[in-house]
């Protein structure tokens, strides 16, 4: 199933992109949490954690390491790393993607 996030990775919609390579896209949030919200998101189709594969492996440890890349790049010395599984933990589109949150003091636990 496509989602709003296949759109963005083929150009049909824009985003405020922050990162790019071969493997993954970040962009800002398009309805921040927090000053700094950044989305990370593999470019393969993987519909949520649910769903990872062996073969995943590389591109999981990848999309971490470029988001302390970015949060660093954003100047953030603390921040919160979220990846939200299926509907009932909030996770709303269904091409996974991992938050970057930070720049004020953030709440736990989460609602
Ligand atoms: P989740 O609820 O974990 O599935 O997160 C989806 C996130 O995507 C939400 O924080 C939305 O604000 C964000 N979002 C949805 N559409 C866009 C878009 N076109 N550009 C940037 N962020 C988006």
């Amino acid at each position: 199933m496509s989602t709003i996030f296949d759109k963005i990775l083929n150009g049909e919609i824009t985003c405020d992109e922050v990162f790019s390579d071969e493997k993954c896209l970040a962009f800002k949030d398009i309805t921040p949490q927090a000053p700094t919200h950044i989305l990370i998101i593999p470019r393969k189709r993987i519909e949520s954690l649910k769903c990872i594969k062996e073969e995943d492996q590389e591109l999981l440890g990848h999309l971490l390491l470029k988001g302390t890349e970015i949060a660093n790049a954003a100047g953030l010395q603390s921040w919160r790393t979220v990846i939200n599984t299926g509907e009932e933990a909030g996770q709303t589109v269904f091409h996974l993607h991992i938050h970057i949150i930070g720049g004020r003091q953030l709440g736990w636990p989460p609602g």
